[in-house]
């Protein structure tokens, strides 16, 4: 399975660790970029689509400014990452024009996705660049991105860009090989694992929350961005970047890495969008009938089943729906705010009605609008 779905895929959105182009001490590792980007070229020369997510700008900008450490205060890594990212720009332009392939930079805020708008925008740009023949190089605009607009980490950035450029997979190259039974660090006997149909609790639990000095990310935004991009139809990859050819060995059928299938019925764009680009701005805490309604009966949300409101939000913002012992099932868009759900919550219809009325709709949360998590 995993060799066809390979063979096939065509777009494919490769996000690049920062471990693999850049030192805090030795700067940008010149010789990889150009290694990677032969090997990419070779890619999009053989008719495969490439976008690349690629980090490196923080730990390049303070192997500029002599920075030894990682800081963790934002507005220096934010300073880092402005110095940082012409530098590993001009080197990704250097290493692709060796071999005639042209490259754009796009950088993005957690916000440009999270509007329906700027999100088709931003798709339309992209898109464009790929029907051009050219290289996106995309990394988060860290220089703007204070804590709210934030992806936080680029293997979550890769996974909503495989959502937005609709790409057939996600390969994701840093320098571990790929998801082990056991951390391979402290345990020789662990065994790579090369195929996860399921993304389970004991697939999260295996990446434990493991770190690394210079990425924001680790296995377990790893892990996380494979099952947002599953849930999409998306497939991921996870490679080991320091291998030379990794990617183009696994292209053609070769083993390697840990490859994560996607849901047989992925969601829709939008549903998607809703799920996991949205940030809830509150929680709804609903009563057993509620939950049943929503997980097993495919139904719309009522304000009779809810117990308790969470958090301050408007008319058409994402909120959560959790059972009454807060566990969080389901996401979607309200019709109405926190403060008229505060009168309505737990009435029927015919309640509400008499209390304002009239009633602009009977659903809190259309089914339309809603996803289960
Ligand atoms: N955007 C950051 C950079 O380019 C990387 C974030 C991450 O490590 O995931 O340096």
């Amino acid at each position: 399975m995993r060799e066809q779905v390979l063979a096939a895929c065509k777009r494919i959105v490769v996000k690049i660790g920062s471990s693999l182009v850049a030192s805090s001490k030795g700067g940008l590792r010149i010789d990889r970029i150009h290694r990677l980007a032969q090997e990419l070229g070779a890619l999009q020369a053989q008719n495969r689509q490439i976008v690349v997510v690629s980090s490196g700008a923080i730990v390049a900008g303070l192997s500029h400014l002599a920075i030894a450490s990682y800081p963790t205060e934002l507005p220096l890594q934010q300073a880092a990452a402005a110095v940082g990212q012409s530098r590993l720009m001009r080197a990704y332009e250097m290493a692709f024009e060796e071999n005639k392939h042209k490259i754009a930079q796009v950088l993005l805020t957690h916000q440009d996705l999270a509007d329906r708008r700027r999100f088709l925008n931003a798709r339309h740009t992209l898109i464009t660049l790929i029907q051009l023949g050219v290289i996106p190089i995309i990394n988060e605009n860290d220089t703007v991105a204070i804590d709210e607009i934030r992806f936080g980490d680029n293997d979550t950035l890769a996974g909503q860009v495989a959502h937005l450029v609709d790409a057939n997979l996600l390969v994701i190259l840093s320098d571990v090989d790929g998801l082990y039974s056991q951390d391979p660090h402290l345990n020789p006997s662990a065994k790579l694992i090369p195929l996860v149909s399921t993304i389970t609790k004991d697939i999260e639990d295996l990446a434990g929350s493991s770190r690394t000095q210079v990425s924001r990310g680790g296995m377990i935004t790893k892990i996380r961005a494979a099952k947002h991009a599953g849930r999409f139809g998306v497939p991921t990859l996870l490679l080991n970047g320091e291998t030379p050819n990794a990617l183009g060995e696994v292209l053609e059928g070769k083993p390697g890495g840990t490859f994560f299938a996607s849901d047989q019925s992925p969601l829709t764009s939008r549903k998607q969008w809703i799920a996991y680009t949205l940030r809830p701005k509150g929680e709804l805490l609903l009563d057993e009938g509620a939950v049943a309604a929503l997980t097993l009966r495919g139904k719309s949300l009522l304000p009779s089943g809810i117990l308790d409101i969470k958090g301050t939000f408007l008319t058409g913002d994402p909120i959560t729906c959790a059972t009454q012992e807060g566990v969080p099932f389901a996401q979607g868009l309200t019709n109405y705010s926190a403060e008229m759900l505060q009168r309505i919550k737990g009435k029927k219809t015919s309640e509400i009605r008499e209390l304002l009325g009239s009633l602009e709709y009977e659903e809190v949360i259309h089914r339309d609008n809603l996803v289960l998590t």
